[in-house]
């Protein structure tokens, strides 16, 4: 834990207040002890604000941080619109002996399904292996099928098949190693992050214990366990918001490494059509699927409320939304919705009710808006209803999901507040939040003041003046996490 004196910066009010006059901002022992004018003590490291916006360091509620450092090393799809652009890009990237592990097409927003035939004629015997952009689901050529141990077939693998096959892949790539993970965290910095909630799948704590003095122990990390991991996490004695074991004695890590939530997949996704709905997809006829009965997943959520772990119940699907909800309400469970992105007027009254946060991510309006407007034309103006929660007092929390979008925590603010890209027709405009909502919504619940945490974020512009274009891709001078400089944009 570090001391920090940041001289002559504006605290940005995120409570619709005006904007104060640049005062300093002193933080000492990891924490905020000053505010107004102070006179620095000695051996501060002290940084020259200049005018400069000062807001709280920012969070991503949901990332997999594996996948994302793996996503920045395989072949990049997210910027194909067709199967034959994939297979373009896949025949491109073929070497002898290397299989190939591509990433982030969309095939939700396709005119047609795709075949393994197809794949195969343009890759032969090298497994290739091309994950959705929504990972639900993954088009996998033969060779791939047959080293994964799956049985052939013409069709992509989806949902609890091929996320029972997905670790297996592993054996097809060089795995993301510590160097991969500070690089992913470096840029995260570098745009105001300073925590984040690691949903990775099914990656055993000891690794985040490992990595951290591998180096890897620049931000807060909530590390989250799945349902297979509940008998280990109860032997260890692991409870949400303690220090990670095996990091020291309190973890060694001042704290800033710790359990999460359980994390618990109850329905799919839109782009896979499998989001579970009250009403039929327009294309498919289907309604989606839940992943377990109502029952099987009262009884997770109740085990992991007695262990001591709150709850982060992934729904996206409006029926999914609202038997998660029954199964919080019936066990008194703690935590969290994660997406949240079809909601019923009953589901928000709810969430409120029993004090849920709604953790969504923006960024996904801009790849799910075709879609939605084509499949969920009838309940469009149910999606992303970030203005209705807030309205009824529901707790929200910001992030990116990636690798399924980009860990960038302006895009996501600038998704919530402006509903399109840049220069794009705003979606469902009437669902807007207003860019103070959005930055409050990605902070952790934290506060410039004395007292709080000292994870900052000094931005070289006004967001809350900042046009689309600045806001989605806003500059940050400096990001400290408990007073310790972990980003440094004059330091070049
Ligand atoms: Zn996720």
């Amino acid at each position: 834990m570090s001391s920090l004196l940041l001289r002559r910066v504006r605290v940005v009010p995120l409570d619709g207040s005006a904007t104060a006059e640049p005062a300093d901002v002193l933080i000492e022992g990891g924490v905020i002890t000053q505010a107004g004018a102070v006179a620095g003590p000695a051996g501060v490291r002290v940084v020259e604000g200049d005018g400069r916006w000062l807001i709280p360091g920012l969070w991503d509620a949901h990332v997999h941080l594996g996948q994302w450092a793996l996503a920045s090393r395989r072949l990049d799809l997210s910027r194909t619109s067709s199967p034959e652009e994939v297979l373009a890009l896949v025949t491109g990237a073929t070497r002898p002996g290397r299989p190939v592990i591509g990433t982030g097409q969309r095939a939700g927003s396709w005119a047609r399904q795709v075949t393994v035939a197809e794949l195969d004629a343009v890759t032969g015997g090298l497994p290739v292996v091309l994950i959705n952009a929504d990972f639900h689901h993954a088009w996998l050529n033969t060779a791939a099928l047959d080293a994964l141990g799956l049985a052939r077939r013409d069709v992509v693998v989806a949902e609890a098949e091929w996320f029972a096959a997905y670790p297996r892949v592993a054996s097809l790539e060089r795995p993301a190693g510590s160097a991969d993970y500070q690089r992913v965290l470096r840029k995260a910095a570098a745009q105001g992050i300073v925590g984040l909630v690691d949903f990775e799948f099914d990656t055993p704590w000891t690794d985040w214990a490992r990595r951290w003095h591998e180096g890897c122990d620049s931000l807060r990390i909530r590390w989250s366990p799945y349902g297979g991991q509940l008998d280990s996490v109860r032997m260890a004695g692991l409870r949400t918001g303690a220090a990670l074991p095996g990091a020291g004695a309190d973890g060694g890590t001042d704290g800033r490494l710790t359990v999460g939530s359980l994390k618990i997949i109850s329905d799919g996704s839109l782009g896979t059509r499998t989001a579970w709905c009250h009403q039929p997809y327009a294309d498919t006829g289907g309604f989606g699927a839940p992943n377990q009965t109502a029952d099987e997943l009262a009884a997770i959520i109740a085990e992991g409320h007695r262990d001591g772990l709150s709850v982060a119940a992934h729904a996206i699907g409006d029926e999914a939304l609202e038997t998660v909800l029954a199964a919080y309400a019936a066990t008194g469970a703690h935590g969290s919705i994660e997406h949240a992105q079809l909601t019923t007027s009953r589901a928000l009254a709810e969430l409120a009710r029993l004090g849920l946060v709604a953790s969504v991510q923006p960024a996904h309006l801009l790849d799910d808006r075709e879609t939605m407007d084509r499949v969920w034309a009838d309940r469009a103006e149910r999606c992303f209803t970030l203005r209705s929660m807030l309205d009824r007092q529901v707790g929200v929390a910001l992030g990116s999901d990636a690798p399924v979008a980009p860990l960038d925590p302006w895009l996501a603010i600038a998704s919530a507040v402006h509903r399109g890209q840049p220069g794009e027709a705003p979606w469902h405009p009437e669902q807007a939040i207003t860019t103070a909502e959005a930055i409050a919504a990605s902070v952790d619940g934290r506060r410039i003041a004395v007292g709080q945490p000292g994870d900052v974020a000094l931005l070289d512009a006004d967001p809350l003046a900042a046009d689309p274009a600045r806001l989605a891709s806003m500059r940050v001078a400096l990001t400290a996490v408990a007073g310790r400089v972990v980003h440094d944009a004059g330091a070049g």
